[in-house]
């Protein structure tokens, strides 16, 4: 990773950095941050004298070598002082929801619509409505492109950002075009390299953020992080971490409820920290205590499952998604138990 003395490079600067790189076989990556603009390589960098030679010129900074399995993401990169934005906010900056229901029903588009002022009215900063959705049976509700147009009805509607989960590349295509503010990688394809790195260049340099859930069979905390370099290294720093629960499942539970990676994953990086407690307990009546449990353990927010009429829902919702009016308590309480959490500092891991 390259850092410039100034805001970013001029245009000779970074076509004589990018010469000096292709003589050793790297490349570069540009990743605008909010502060300032880095530089990340691909390639083999420890040569030391490609170094030598970076470090030489007069309009660059450091070359830093974080040797984590992850450069761009750790909590020591230049982007530390990068802030993913959600419409006004500041992720990081207090405590922020997202809310609404899993699946957009294209033939009950009220509902949505329904949801979507309902949760704005209880303190969300954000709405989620799944457009597509990958379903464990290939014979359940898929989908359906004509769901876009409620989501981003709901967005002119309430003024807020909206986001939705993508699949492939034509996904990534669509939402570009419709205006949606979030997209979402769902946790069956947090693994899936290809579409992560076609995410990353598809919305380099936009205003896009990705919430990444963590992978269902991930292990290691490092694994998740290195799934969202994928997206940064792309060239949007824009990334929300979010567990969601792993398998195998608490019995009882949908999922092994993970919230508790939060104080770990904050340790190591610089990215917020947005829990889903939904599909990680998946009972409506649970939610509202991994929520809590989130907040103790500092996330920065939630993507909560939310219907004003669950039971006539689809996709999770009859099962998961919870009342407006829980929704809004729910916002009250974590808000406040977050707030207490800002007295215990977190050990950051070394670079
Ligand atoms: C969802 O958010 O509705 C969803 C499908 O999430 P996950 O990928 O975490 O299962
Ligand atoms: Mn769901």
């Amino acid at each position: 990773m390259i850092l410039p003395r100034d805001k970013s490079f001029s245009a000779n600067q970074l076509a004589e950095v990018e010469s000096i790189l292709a003589d050793y076989g790297c490349s570069l990556t540009v990743i605008a941050g909010t502060t300032r603009t880095i530089y990340a390589i691909s390639g083999d960098e420890r040569d030391e004298e490609m170094v030598g030679r970076i470090e030489g010129l007069e309009y660059v900074e450091r070359f830093d070598r974080i040797q984590a399995p992850y450069r761009l993401m750790h909590h020591a990169s230049d982007l530390s002082s990068h802030r993913v934005r959600i419409g006004g906010e500041i992720l990081g900056h207090g405590f922020h929801v997202i809310a609404g229901q899993c699946t957009i029903d294209p033939r009950n588009p009220q509902f949505f619509l329904e949801t979507a002022h309902a949760v704005k009215e209880a303190g969300a900063v954000a709405i989620r409505g799944g457009v597509w959705k990958p379903r464990t049976s290939p014979n359940a509700y898929q989908g359906d492109d004509k769901a876009l147009e409620i989501l981003i009805r709901a967005r002119a509607e309430t003024g807020l950002p909206v986001s939705t989960e993508v699949m492939e590349d034509r996904h990534l295509q669509v939402v570009m075009d419709a205006g949606v503010d979030i997209i979402q990688i769902g946790t069956r394809n947090a693994l899936n390299y290809g579409l992560l790195k076609q995410v990353g260049r598809g919305t380099a340099g936009s205003k896009m953020v990705v919430l990444l859930k963590r992978g269902m069979h991930m292990g290691p905390v490092d694994e998740f992080i290195c799934a969202a370099e994928y997206i940064v290294a792309g060239g949007n720093p824009n990334v929300v971490l979010c567990p969601r629960g792993t398998k195998p499942e608490l019995d009882g539970y949908r999922n092994f409820p993970d919230e508790s990676i939060t104080p770990l994953l904050k340790g190591r990086t610089w990215a917020p920290v947005v829990v889903d407690p939904s599909h990680a307990v998946g009972k409506a009546s649970l939610v509202p205590f991994a929520s809590l449990a989130a907040a103790a353990y500092g996330a920065d927010g939630l993507n909560v499952e939310t219907h004003v009429c669950g039971s006539k829902g689809i996709g999770d919702d009859p099962k998961q998604s919870i009342t407006p009016a829980v929704l809004a308590q729910l916002i009250r309480d974590a808000k406040e138990i977050h707030a207490r959490t800002l007295g215990y500092r977190i050990p950051m891991t070394k670079a």
